[in-house]
């Protein structure tokens, strides 16, 4: 199958056709969302055995032509690890963790890199930059040296030392910011614009969201084409929680899945929580979180792109927004670990506090089955 797509705007009613690299909308400023002229049908699904084992097994599902190749290091296929005691302790029937700290690089953001890397690249782009908080700046630097590309990145100053070497090893110009990461967005734009890199800052592009679309569609594949009743996700730019949304209505309007779809929950940290906020408040679009701190880098996110579009995927999906400390974060961390096996990044934690603070306040129920994210390695943060 070859896929054929364009671009329509999340927002407002612009399109756009699927040559170059478009940034965002130029009516509104909302970022582009893929629409693909038609959805792989499901007779493909039982193709699926035969595909290699890395995200790249759902093509039909991504943009990319059969003769084009994608930028790849073996992203995806992570596993889904049940935690028996963790289920039976909150009185559940079944709780799993996809463990993204398995990939490339230790984290999740390397199925966003690498699908829009490899259509930047063959709109012609020749070098790279980004602002990131940690993980983007690790998985663009090892690709872009996949691909043979100079790589010139923003990250605060703050960013754990681990993930900043790692960035400097796989050979990136890492530039230091004394701040977050829309103050490294701002500098990323500028050093864009005056060298023509390529910005693939998160939703700046549209390619990002549908490499994280794997992450739902990988889940549906795991759990036997049944989604779990919930999903907790730990929130930053929301590419994630986004491409997630996206995945499980393209597998239904094409058949794959029935429903019910699974309640989204998006956690955050209670030092940044715009998300949580907007929530709380019924808006439908984020406004800025003043001086945002957390130990999770991934969340540190004060002001995302992407807020309208996260806010409306967590209410269609009936789940909510909940934020939790820097502390619940720090013993989960350590529970992980020492009771069941899994170095979680702190973010990944932050998913199993929430699902304890969100059964002790009854909204996650007794018969419902959750999938926590763990969304990078904890060694990248120590
Ligand atoms: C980037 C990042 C997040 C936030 O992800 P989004 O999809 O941008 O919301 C969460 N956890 C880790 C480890 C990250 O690197």
């Amino acid at each position: 199958m070859v896929s054929s797509w364009s671009l329509a705007c999340s927002n407002c009613t612009a399109t756009h056709d699927a040559t170059g690299l478009p940034t965002v909308c130029i009516d509104c400023g909302h970022p582009w969302l893929v629409r693909y002229e038609t959805l792989p049908t499901l007779t493909m699904r039982e193709l699926l055995a035969s595909q290699p084992w890395t995200m790249w097994r759902y093509h039909p599902w991504l943009p990319l032509t059969r003769t084009e190749d994608a930028v790849s290091l073996g992203e995806g296929c992570t596993p889904l690890l049940p935690l028996p005691a963790i289920a039976q302790g909150l009185g559940l029937p079944h709780v799993w963790m996809k463990d993204e700290g398995q990939n490339p690089c230790g984290s999740f953001k390397v199925r966003g890199l690498s699908v829009a890397i490899t259509r930047a690249i063959l709109a012609g782009a020749t070098q790279f930059v980004l602002p990131t908080a940690g993980n983007a700046g690790v998985a663009m630097a090892a690709y872009g040296a996949r691909a043979r590309m100079p790589v010139r990145i923003y990250a605060p100053h703050s960013t754990p030392p681990t993930l900043l070497a790692q960035m400097h090893h796989f050979g990136a110009n890492l530039h230091l910011i004394d701040g977050h990461i829309g103050d490294c967005g701002k500098a990323a734009k500028a050093y864009a614009e005056e060298t023509g890199a390529t910005n693939l800052s998160t939703l700046q592009e549209p390619y990002r969201v549908e490499g994280k679309k794997t992450l739902g569609l990988e889940i549906a594949e795991q759990l036997g084409w049944k989604l779990p009743n919930c999903i907790i996700y730990p929130t930053g730019g929301g590419t994630g929680l986004i491409g997630m949304w996206k995945a499980f209505q393209e597998l239904l309007e094409s058949d794959w899945i029935h429903g019910p779809m699974p309640r989204l929950f998006s956690v955050q940290a209670e030092g940044c929580a715009p998300v949580v906020r907007a929530f709380e408040a019924g808006a439908t679009s984020t406004e800025a979180w003043p001086e945002p701190v957390t130990s999770a880098s991934g969340l540190r996110v004060p002001d995302p792109l992407g807020g309208k579009l996260m806010l409306s995927a967590l209410r269609q999906s009936g789940g909510g927004a909940i934020a939790v400390s820097e502390a619940a974060i720090q013993q989960d961390t350590a529970y992980l670990m020492q009771q069941a096996g899994i170095d979680a990044a702190p973010e990944g934690s932050a998913t199993l506090a929430a699902l304890r603070q969100l059964v002790a306040e009854g909204v996650i129920q007794a018969n419902e089955s959750v999938v926590l994210f763990n969304t990078g390695a904890g060694w990248l943060y120590r």
